[in-house]
C-alpha cells in the first residue's frame, strides 16, 4: 500500500516534463518505479507528483555509432535488458554489457531504466564504474537549460546535491572504442540482495608496439563513492601487458584506494555484516587482476 497521495502526469514531450519538474519542487521523475515506489512505501520520500517519462519519444532508444557519427547513445528510459542484450554493446562495450547484465534479476533488468542511475544515493551502482572508465557523458535537461557533463562531474554533482538533481537525464553517451582496446566488468554480489559488494570496471588500450597506452580502472560498491584509480592508470602506461605487470597493477589498485579522494571527500571502504572492509579491500585487487586479464585478451588482433 502507498501511504501518501500524489498526482500523476505522463507528458508527451521533454519540454512539458521539464516544465512540470521545474514548477513542482516535490515532484519526482518516474522511470520503471522499482526504487521510487519502494522509497515511497517505506516513507523515505513523499513526492507530490510523479512525472512518468514513458510517453516521451526517443528516450527508450539505443542509437548506434553508425547513426550518430561514432557515439553510442543510450536514452534515459532504455531498460538494462536492452543494453545487456544489444549486439553492438556486447561486441564493442563489453564492460557495459556485463554490468547491465549483472543488475538484479531478469524482472529488474526488464523494467529498470538507465536514467535510474540518479537513484543511487548509496552509490552501490554497477553502471557508474563503467561510465567512468568508458568516459561516458550524461545529457541533462531542465526547464531552463540543457547540458552535458562527464561521468566524473556527474558523480561529484551527485555527492554535492545528495542526488537531488532537478534535471532529467535524457541520454548517456559512450565514445567509440579504438581498435586495440578492451573492457571488462568483474564483480562480487551479495547473494541475497544482488547488490554489488565490490565491482571493478576496466578499459585498456594497447599501442602499435604492444605496450599499454591507456589503462583506466574504476571501483564501485566497495567504496563510499565510485571512483577512478588514477594512480594506477599512470603507473601502467608504457608497460607490457604481462601477467607480472597485471599482478603489479592489482596490488597498486589496493594501495591507491587508501589515499583516494572524490570531490574533496574522504573515501572509506565499506563494511557491513556481510563483508568487512578488509575483505572488500582484498577483493579490489582480485577483481582488478581478473578484469585486466579479460580486457587485455580483447586487444589481441585475431
Ligand atoms: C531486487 C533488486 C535488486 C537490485 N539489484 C541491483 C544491482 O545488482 N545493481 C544495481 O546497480 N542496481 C540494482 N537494483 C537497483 C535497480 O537498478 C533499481 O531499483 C531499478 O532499476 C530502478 O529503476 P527504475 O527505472 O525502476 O527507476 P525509478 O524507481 O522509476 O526511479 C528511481 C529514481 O531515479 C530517478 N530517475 C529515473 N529516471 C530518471 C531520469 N531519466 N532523469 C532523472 N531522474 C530519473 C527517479 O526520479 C527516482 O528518484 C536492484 C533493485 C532491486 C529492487
Amino acid at each position: 500500500m502507498l501511504p501518501i497521495k500524489f498526482d500523476y502526469a505522463a507528458p508527451e514531450n521533454l519540454a512539458a516534463a521539464a516544465k512540470l519538474l521545474h514548477e513542482n519542487q516535490q515532484a519526482r521523475i518516474l522511470a520503471g518505479g522499482h526504487s521510487l515506489l519502494t522509497a515511497i512505501k517505506s516513507g523515505l520520500i513523499s513526492p507530490s507528483l510523479l512525472i512518468d517519462l514513458k510517453k516521451i519519444p526517443n528516450l527508450q532508444d539505443i542509437k548506434l555509432p553508425q547513426e550518430t557519427g561514432g557515439i553510442l547513445q543510450i536514452g534515459g528510459m532504455t531498460t538494462y535488458d536492452q543494453v545487456a542484450t544489444s549486439s553492438e554493446v556486447q561486441k564493442n562495450y563489453q564492460a557495459l554489457a556485463e554490468a547491465a547484465n549483472s543488475i538484479g534479476d531478469p524482472q529488474i533488468r526488464n523494467w529498470g531504466r538507465m536514467g535510474d542511475i540518479f537513484a543511487y544515493r548509496d552509490l552501490a551502482c554497477d553502471l557508474l564504474a563503467v561510465a567512468l572508465v568508458l568516459e561516458a557523458t550524461f545529457h541533462l535537461t531542465s526547464a531552463n537549460n540543457s547540458r552535458v557533463i562527464t561521468a566524473d562531474d556527474f558523480i561529484s554533482l551527485g555527492i554535492q546535491t545528495q542526488w537531488q538533481i532537478p534535471e532529467i537525464l535524457t541520454s548517456i553517451d559512450f565514445p567509440a572504442p579504438i581498435s586495440r582496446s578492451g573492457s571488462a566488468y568483474e564483480f562480487l554480489k551479495h547473494p541475497a540482495s544482488g547488490y554489488v559488494i565490490c565491482g571493478i570496471a576496466v578499459l585498456v588500450e594497447l599501442s602499435a608496439n604492444d605496450v599499454v597506452d591507456k589503462c583506466s580502472v574504476a571501483v564501485t560498491g566497495a567504496t563510499s563513492y565510485p571512483l577512478r584509480l588514477s594512480q594506477l592508470a599512470h603507473r601502467m602506461q608504457g608497460k607490457a601487458p604481462t601477467p607480472k605487470n597485471i599482478a603489479t597493477a592489482a596490488n597498486l589498485a589496493r594501495e591507491s584506494i587508501t589515499t583516494a579522494q572524490v570531490s574533496n571527500q574522504e573515501l572509506t571502504i565499506v563494511a557491513d555484516r556481510y563483508a568487512s572492509s578488509e575483505y572488500r579491500h582484498h577483493m579490489i585487487g582480485v577483481l582488478t587482476q581478473r578484469a585486466l586479464t579479460r580486457a587485455l585478451k580483447q586487444t589481441q588482433i585475431p
